[in-house]
């Protein structure tokens, strides 16, 4: 049997986890604990398309969770001892991580000195690497960062323009995050164009709940839309992206927001769900839609609008495009923001073939373009598959 990863992506209520095959990036066993901390905990897994669900103990914490993850484990005794490492994903790693580690003190430490820019994930990471020690102390583990892909963006694409001693004392810049989704689906683009990545100049795409664009030039990331924090940039599911700073000024001014109210309403409440009133769903708004309903439509135009200013401005900084990519839940599965997007990108040389467009759904990949437009790919992301391949370089190879 091939070697394995544990990859485990750890949120202050929930861990997802992944055996993931170092070779292929299949993932033989992959699942769930979710409502950590509340009465209703739960792990839920797919095992050779089985799915199975095990009601965890009130209020399973992380440790207890991770132990019943490894009991499911033993059960799988050959999968099991494939395993040779665990991979965490990490949200934030400011500017200490430009690349993946080997997990020691110190660098346990990074992650929780970096929650004061990611509370709620890097406290949740830690949580889940102590767990996961406790859990699995024979195996090295590893941390890949969602920002370390975007080390390579220039400090003038990187920095916002305000005073620079709140970039040199307090690291107030933009980093960027998805990176791992970003990197792999510039990979697979590469490989659809049979060219070297380091002669390639893409546009990726990441469209999920949160969204993030990535342009790439000569194989490197030099600009991407989340910023901070993954709140600026496109719209979202629930998040606002860009907006005049001012509203939350305003906010807290003149209709006596406190911060918190205007981070929960800018995080929580915008987007998709905010603008429609009804969903965050990028799904439920293209039924609705289709019925006829004028607030699901707006907040789609919106998403389409903001996405297209980006790619245009992207076109601007990459040089001549070799493709551009869609990816995420939206980005692989929705034929409709992709043609709605297209369409509007019509004068730069854009236009998809429908039943490509129409076919490539669903976890298949490939071209959705036509003959004479520019390469749009939509390519099915594997972070797990990134996150397992770098586990196995910083545990044995570097
Ligand atoms: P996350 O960012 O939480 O990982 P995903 O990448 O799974 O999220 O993306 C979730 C989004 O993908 C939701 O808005 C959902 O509606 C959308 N989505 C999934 N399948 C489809 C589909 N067939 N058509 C349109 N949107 C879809």
């Amino acid at each position: 049997m091939n070697q394995h990863v544990l990859v485990l992506n750890c949120g202050s209520s929930s861990i997802k986890f992944a055996i993931i095959d170092a070779e292929t990036g299949a993932a033989p066993l992959q699942g769930i604990a979710e409502n950590l901390g509340a009465h209703n905990a739960q792990l839920r897994y797919s095992f050779d398309g089985k799915e199975t669900a095990i009601e965890l103990s009130d209020n399973a914490n992380h440790k207890e969770a991770l132990a019943s993850i490894g009991r499911v484990l033993k059960q799988h005794d050959a999968l099991q001892s494939s395993i040779i490492a665990v991979g965490h994903r990490v949200v934030h790693g400011g500017e200490r991580f430009e690349q993946s580690c080997l997990i020691d003190p110190l660098v346990k430490e990074g992650i929780r000195d970096l929650a004061k820019m990611a509370p709620l994930h890097n406290l949740a990471h830690v949580a889940g690497i102590e767990s996961a020690q406790d859990a699995f102390p024979d195996l090295p583990q590893v941390a890949v960062f969602d920002t370390a892909y975007f080390q390579t963006l220039p400090k003038h694409a990187y920095l916002y323009a305000l005073p620079y001693a709140l970039y040199e004392q307090h690291g107030i810049r933009k980093y960027g995050f998805h990176g791992s989704s970003h990197h792999f689906v510039s990979h697979e683009a590469a490989r659809l164009l049979n060219k070297g990545i380091g002669q390639c100049n893409l546009i990726t795409a990441h469209l999920g709940n949160g969204c993030s664009i990535t342009a790439i030039k000569q194989g490197k990331a030099i600009d991407t839309s989340m910023g901070f924090t993954p709140l600026e940039g496109l719209v979202m599911g629930t998040r606002c992206g860009d907006i005049d700073p001012s509203v939350a000024t305003f906010l807290i001014e003149s209709l006596d927001y406190s911060a918190a109210q205007v981070s929960a309403l800018m995080n929580k409440q915008s987007g998709l769900q905010g603008i429609s009133q009804l969903s965050n769903d990028c799904r439920t708004l293209e039924e609705q839609q289709a019925l006829g309903n004028e607030n699901a439509k707006l907040a789609l135009d919106m998403f389409v609008h903001r996405l297209v200013k980006y790619i245009g401005s992207y076109i601007a900084l990459v040089g001549p495009l070799d493709a551009l990519v869609f990816t995420g839940g939206i980005g692989e599965n929705s034929s409709y923001i992709r043609q709605q997007t297209i369409a509007q990108l019509a004068h730069m040389g854009f236009s998809l073939d429908e039943t490509l467009n129409a076919e490539t759904r669903f976890g298949r990949s490939g071209r959705i373009s036509d003959a004479t437009s520019k390469s749009v790919f939509a390519i099915a992301t594997n972070e797990e598959w990134v996150i397992a391949k770098d586990t196995i370089h910083c545990a044995f190879k570097a």
